[in-house]
């Protein structure tokens, strides 16, 4: 099933897609509440960090089934307040139209964090993201949670690494995620290709090579392990590459199973001559919260090859967003309307 839910006027195009492919048995869980809200902390200049791979933490690791949506509390951004006088670009909405081009929605995953603890995506060093140019751009998303909470598959699957790379390399270095388990998704492939999936940083690892997981098993528990500021479990999904950490990440937001009640935009914000643009800041207005976050930073974050993003934003209740950013000489909105369980496609075309 394919919808599309507006058109927008000069050069804004906005579609939403359910994730429509075969699920397994699925508990909805409405009273989840992901994701704070974040405050984007200005530069957009399209450098990269050294540095660790992990944000400060933010969350307290506790288990949180509502975790508090208010608006940030910190002086707006500079992007902010670009975006409280935009100047022109706002999309209008047109009545829904299938539109059989655009790619389904592959959410083949569940959460590696069970539910009743912290199992929605950080959004302060989302894929993609540098966190303000803290950091190298992030290949995977993370999940703060204290030592030792499980970390379970998210799908099935056959173990092909648990350990600890020091040796063998899965990061930009050796030494990066510490102890890490690596699963080759069965009966998945994208595009002819193997889906795989990492989970680093761990304290402890219940599983060993060979071995094959189902879908919500434990395999080992959240750590500190590697380069991390803190305890978390960092997660990646890979495509046609185990362990080539410069090529084949993918954004999970795009794997990952919303719940129901939740939805997730993507987007891409590109030139006129189709040149994708880096670290340009959006601000996503909904009905609970606003939100923040930026287009893909870094070489290594690679577009879905069906939807040729550079930008997701996950966890979004549904309802109506405005999103908004800005070039150097204007300023873009947008009206989209985030669906339970569907993708929304947003992208801004930055003339040139
Ligand atoms: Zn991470």
């Amino acid at each position: 099933m394919t919808r599309q839910i507006a058109i927008s006027l000069l050069s804004i195009i906005v579609v939403t897609v359910a994730g429509c492919m075969p699920q397994p048995a699925y508990t909805p869980t409405p009273t989840k509440t992901p994701d704070p809200s974040f405050i984007a902390v200005g530069d957009t200049s399209a450098g990269e960090s050294d540095s660790v791979s992990t944000p400060i933490p933010t969350l307290t690791g506790a288990p949180t089934e509502t975790p508090s949506l208010a608006p940030p509390s910190d002086t707006p951004s500079p992007t902010e307040t670009a975006t409280e006088t935009p100047e022109a670009g706002t999309a209008t909405i047109a009545p829904p139209t299938t539109d059989p081009n655009l790619p389904e929605a592959h959410y083949w995953f569940e959460r590696p964090i069970p539910t009743g603890w912290t199992d929605y995506l950080d959004r302060t060093y989302a894929y993609g993201s540098t966190s303000g140019n803290q950091y190298r751009a992030h290949n995977g998303a993370d999940f703060w949670n204290p030592v030792s909470t499980p970390v379970v598959a998210v799908g099935n699957g056959t173990i092909i690494y648990a350990g600890t790379d020091n040796q063998v390399q899965y990061g930009p270095t050796t030494g990066f995620y510490g102890n890490l388990i690596v699963v080759e998704m069965s009966n998945i492939s994208y595009q002819g290709q193997p889906v795989y999936t990492l989970y680093g940083h761990l304290a402890d690892i219940f599983v060993a090579e060979g071995e094959d997981v189902t879908t919500g098993q434990i395999i080992g528990g959240v750590g500190g392990t590697g380069i991390a500021l803190g305890p978390h479990l960092h997660f990646e999904v890979r495509v046609g590459s185990s362990s080539d950490y410069f090529s084949s990440t993918r954004n999970p937001d795009l794997w990952i199973r919303p719940y129901w009640g939740f939805g997730t935009l993507a987007g891409r914000v590109v030139t006129t001559s189709g040149a994708y643009l880096r670290e340009v800041a959006l601000t996503i207005r909904g009905p609970d919260a606003v939100r923040y976050t930026w287009t893909y930073a870094g070489d290594e974050n690679i577009p879905d090859t069906e939807w040729g993003e550079n930008f997701t934003y996950g966890d979004l209740p549904e309802g109506w967003y405005t999103v908004t950013t800005r070039s150097a000489q204007r300023s873009y909105s947008a009206e989209v309307f985030i669906g339970s369980r569907e993708t929304t496609w947003l992208e801004f075309v930055f003339e040139e």
